[in-house]
């Protein structure tokens, strides 16, 4: 038996490999797709966070090209911001006005039409992918799953996470409770050919992920599907422990979870329009404060509305 469970745990190993790089060729035609002009200058460098993960955007404007005939369409115009480090931005504002493609300049899905990125005063044009990816934790909208247990899910941040670190990133992403209640637990299947898992599962599952993988930086795209309000305040709290110590940048449309942020940015258009924490937007009565009164009018019309003494 002792004979044969070498080759066979190297078989494992080799599944573990295969799926792996299986998973990176989907991301690779992804980014084929998306960002064709993206790639590591001759003379990159690996990132170095010196300061602890600061974030700084100098008068950054970008267009994405139009698809088939590849005329530029302005998206952002002139947008400086700085996240220092172990702070927490958010970016708020209506649809289409720019705020995710914020988040895949900053992760370098394109590059900047014009002006700087810098990531402790590195611009991360001269930046090697793999370190600058390794530096941010992405939360996107959808976290796509693999079609393998939960376990293998929340593990792939880092592959050589063991069961009590999985388990631990579970828990503080909230979704330890979800999983112990399913068959299986930790090797229940999940995916299309498993359990589905709802979008706020899907999203704590990518927070778990990024909880492995420990980044300095986290970059968020919140949901826009409605959640009910006890999965809202979970996926809020979870952030906030994630958030710790962490420079974090997160689009946010519950303005809800977002009234503790360092500073809130309200893009319109492509342009930074407001700034500030909620306190001092409220009080300047523009665009910020109109978004707070419509969602706080549409929650107290809600029946899903908590009696908590939040307005959520
Ligand atoms: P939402 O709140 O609806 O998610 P947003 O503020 O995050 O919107 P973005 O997703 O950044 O907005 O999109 C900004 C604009 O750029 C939109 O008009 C969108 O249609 C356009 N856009 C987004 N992605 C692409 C793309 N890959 N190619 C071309 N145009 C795009």
């Amino acid at each position: 038996f002792q004979q044969l469970s070498v080759p066979l745990q190297f078989l494992g190993w080799q599944t573990r490999e295969l799926k792996a790089a299986l998973v990176d060729l989907e991301n690779l035609f992804d980014l084929l797709r998306r960002r064709p002009t993206v790639c590591d200058a001759a003379d990159a460098v690996e990132l170095e966070l010196r300061q602890g993960g600061e974030i700084r955007f100098e008068r950054v404007s970008f267009a994405y090209p139009e698809p088939v005939t590849g005329q530029l369409r302005p998206v952002l115009s002139d947008i400086s911001f700085r996240v220092p480090p172990g702070k927490k931005t958010a970016i708020v504002g209506g649809s289409g006005g720019g705020k995710s493609t914020i988040l895949r300049l900053l992760y370098r899905l394109y590059d900047a039409t014009e002006g700087n990125i810098l990531i402790d005063g590195q611009s991360i044009r001269n930046i090697r992918q793999s370190s600058l990816r390794a530096a941010i934790g992405f939360i996107p909208q959808e976290a796509a799953l693999f079609n393998d247990t939960i376990f293998y899910n929340i593990a792939y941040g880092n592959v050589t996470a063991s069961k009590t670190e999985v388990e631990e990133a579970a828990r503080l992403a909230k979704i330890d409770e979800t999983i112990r209640a399913m068959p299986d637990q930790y090797d229940t299947l999940v995916g299309e050919r498993g359990i589905r898992l709802s979008g706020g599962e899907k999203q704590r599952v990518a927070i778990a992920r990024a909880i492995l993988r420990n980044p300095r930086i986290l970059c968020l795209d919140e949901a826009t599907s409605a959640l009910d309000s006890k999965t809202e305040r979970e996926i809020t709290a979870a952030l906030d422990e994630l958030g710790q110590n962490r420079t974090v940048l997160v689009v946010a449309h519950r303005l809800a979870t977002i009234v503790n942020a360092d500073e809130i940015l309200v893009l319109h258009q492509g342009r930074i329009v407001e700034r500030g924490t909620h306190t001092a937007l409220l009080a300047l009565n523009g665009h910020y404060a109109d978004m707070w009164r419509r969602q706080t009018e549409h929650a107290l019309d809600d029946q899903d509305a908590p009696t908590n003494g939040s307005v959520f």
